[in-house]
């Protein structure tokens, strides 16, 4: 007999950590299993370990995050404050830099991932996401399915049974979804089903919250980023004033245009080597230019720009030498349009609830839009069960 679980979640992002943690706190005590597609923890908020050494690690996706209308006491700062005191988080003050088109720091910043109160994991973006789901697991409510790509959903006699592309079949009695992927129309190609997963669950005009969720979602779509992990060899330091455990210099609009990066992050590793991730959201420019050409010259390409950067700003390291670099393609990095209403998050006939960045709210496409869903989820979750 196949063990049936009380809650499915679909995706171990930051905003379904969210929303475990806190129906956990809450008194949750049902079991809990968490499928997600991934080799480990974090979705967008996740790290790469080098295949050289498992010791160094890269924040290949989100490297950190920002509640940019802080109020007292509201929800998400008491949260926030939560993960503080947890020392899951720190603030990564006087740590980033913004450069204007002329490569001189500028004062003002209008980047948004940098606006407010910024912040970043106390270890890695990965660890983050673990740590946060694990808060309040003594209980060791949660299984784990990873590397586990669910391609199909169905919803009879009050239970969901999903099932993944190994035909992996996993029951429960309610079901969250924290990707949208399983409602969009992009699923067809990246499943390689013939439709949508939810749609096929749950025929046209049987539920209004579900049809209106589903036409919603496939408005949205999704930015696209390239993200360039590079580890150099040994003992290089940034000196002088950028000597620290973290720097991100962070380019203005009409620089990024002109250096073809977003920013570029200096993240110090364990062995005391220096790790360095740039993040390019103007992608067409180096695909076109680069994609179907050897990785060789396009991480040469990468290089030249990085060094041409540190260059003109009269920031040396003390003989720079890259030891390996790679890549990681982000198809849908965050969500554009409309976001999906609040009060489609949840439906009660149908034993399901979505959380995820892509849901309309304070921080939506956003780190913080992502854990405020998992805490709204949350609220009405409980109310629920
Ligand atoms: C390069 C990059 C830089 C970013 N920078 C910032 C930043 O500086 N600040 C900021 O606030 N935000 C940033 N973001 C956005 C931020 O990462 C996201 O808003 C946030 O992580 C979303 O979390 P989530 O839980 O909603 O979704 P996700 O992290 O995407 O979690 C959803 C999970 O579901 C899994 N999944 C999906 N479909 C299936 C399936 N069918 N079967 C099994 N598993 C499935 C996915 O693998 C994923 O792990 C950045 C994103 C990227 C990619």
């Amino acid at each position: 007999m196949q063990n049936i679980y009380d809650l499915v979640v679909i995706g171990g992002g930051i905003s379904s950590s969210t929303f475990i943690a806190n129906i956990l706190k809450k008194g949750f005590n049902g079991k809990i299993a968490v499928v997600e597609a991934g080799r480990g923890l974090g979705g967008r908020c996740s790290t790469r370990y080098s295949y050289k050494d498992k010791k160094l690690a890269l924040n290949h996706g989100c490297p950190n995050f920002n509640i940019k209308n802080s109020i007292k006491d509201s929800y998400l700062d008491n949260f926030i404050k939560e993960l503080l005191d947890e020392k899951l988080i720190k603030s990564l003050d006087n740590s980033f830099f913004e450069f204007d088109e002329n490569y001189k720091f500028s004062k003002k910043f209008d980047n948004e991932f940098y606006l407010g109160n910024v912040y970043t994991s106390t270890s890695h973006m990965s660890k983050l996401v673990e740590n946060l789901i694990h808060l309040y697991n003594s209980k060791d409510q949660i299984d784990f399915y990873f590397e586990t790509l669910i391609v199909k959903l169905s919803f009879k006699s009050e239970l969901w049974n999903i099932l993944s592309n190994k035909n992996k079949e996993i029951i429960g009695k309610f079901l969250v979804c924290s990707s949208n992927l399983l409602l969009h129309k992009r699923s067809l190609e990246i499943l390689n089903v013939r439709e949508i997963p939810l749609r096929e669950a749950i025929n046209k005009e049987n539920n209004m919250k579900i049809d209106q969720i589903i036409k919603l979602t496939n408005k949205q779509e999704y930015i696209k980023r390239i993200n360039f992990l590079i580890h150099t060899k040994k003992n290089y330091n940034l000196e002088g004033f950028f000597n620290k455990e973290i720097v991100h210099f962070v380019f203005n609009q009409k620089l990024q245009k002109d250096i073809g990066f977003e920013r570029i992050i200096f993240q110090k590793q364990i062995d005391n080597s220096l790790g360095i991730i740039i993040h390019t959201k103007n992608i067409d420019f180096i695909l076109n230019k680069y994609e179907r050409e050897d990785n060789k010259i396009l991480y040469k390409y990468v290089s030249n720009k990085l060094n041409t950067f540190l260059l003109k700003n009269h920031i040396t390291f003390k003989n720079l030498l890259l030891d390996d670099i790679s890549r990681m393609n982000w198809r849908a990095s965050q969500p554009i349009g409309e976001g999906i209403p609040e009060r489609l998050q949840l439906c009660n006939e149908y034993n399901i609830g979505f959380c995820g960045d892509w849901i309309q709210l304070e921080g939506y496409g956003s780190v913080s839009g992502a854990i405020l869903s998992g805490l709204k989820l949350s609220d009405k979750f409980i109310e629920f069960y």
